[in-house]
């Protein structure tokens, strides 16, 4: 059984009196026997803070991002092992906004997968196709082309603790989000792609669903064989509305 995991990714917004609101919010809101896990990915100038308020409250914190390499002169960089030391226990890799807005290659992504597997962080593999990919009837090939990235490289194990979100572009930030069927459709795709390679990875792993998931639609996404939860942008930004998204689950 895969429980639901409602994930916010903040992207580039906040600041301390917003970090103190919401968290506070979130922790009043939750308790731990909750039906779904809670996780929120800051920007990395307020993960400390969001350490101090979330520690001992069962709600997941994580990076954005990382760079793979250990150690070492990469001006304005964040690696695996300070993550770590900043509590974290996931990690986000390949967001389509690092690809297309920092030319993050699918050979980059593998490689910042592997290291954040390879640390102990929780990688979440973020897939998606373009609205012209998609209507040029190459979403599977394009979503299969960025998993296959990391198994070429990396071997199926290397999926063993992951999660994968898909994450159409084109229902970022649109308000246009995919149909339940339309998303159940790739999430099925990537299961048995998984599924193929290892039967008990593919029928683990969660797959996460990303793009204008708000507190309306949740239920109906979360209601599919294959949507184990949401990556939630701007609208894990409201408590009221994370929350309302978390309660979907039930
Ligand atoms: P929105 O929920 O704002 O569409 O963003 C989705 C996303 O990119 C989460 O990573």
């Amino acid at each position: 059984m895969r429980r639901i995991l409602v994930a916010g990714n903040w992207k580039m917004h906040g600041s301390l009196a917003m970090v103190d609101e919401l968290i506070s919010a979130l922790v009043s809101g939750s308790s731990t026997d909750e039906s779904a896990d809670l996780a929120v990915f800051p920007p990395f100038p307020y993960l400390d803070r969001v350490r101090n308020l979330l520690q001992d409250t069962g709600i997941a914190w994580g990076g954005q991002t990382l760079n793979p390499v250990a150690q070492g002169a990469y001006t304005g960089e964040v690696s695996a092992s300070m993550l770590l030391d900043l509590g974290c226990s996931m990690v986000l890799v390949g967001h389509s906004e690092r690809r297309a807005l920092f030319g993050e290659s699918d050979e980059d992504v593998a490689v910042r997968f592997d290291a954040a597997h390879k640390s102990g962080l929780q990688p979440v593999l973020c897939v998606g196709e373009t609205l012209e990919e998609r209507e040029a009837g190459i979403t599977e090939q394009v979503v299969g082309r960025q998993i296959d990235a990391v198994i070429g490289r990396y071997g199926i194990q290397a999926f063993a603790q992951a999660i994968v979100a898909y994450e159409p572009v084109w229902a970022i930030g649109t308000g246009k989000t995919a149909s339940p069927d339309q998303a159940q459709a790739v999430h099925a795709f990537i299961r048995d792609k998984l599924s193929g390679a290892d039967g008990i990875i593919g029928g683990q792993i969660r797959i996460l669903y990303g793009g204008s998931v708000n507190g309306s639609n949740a239920a109906d996404l979360f209601a599919q064989d294959d949507i184990d939860g949401g990556l939630v942008g701007g609208a894990s930004l409201k408590a009221g509305e994370f929350l309302a998204i978390r309660d979907a689950a039930r």
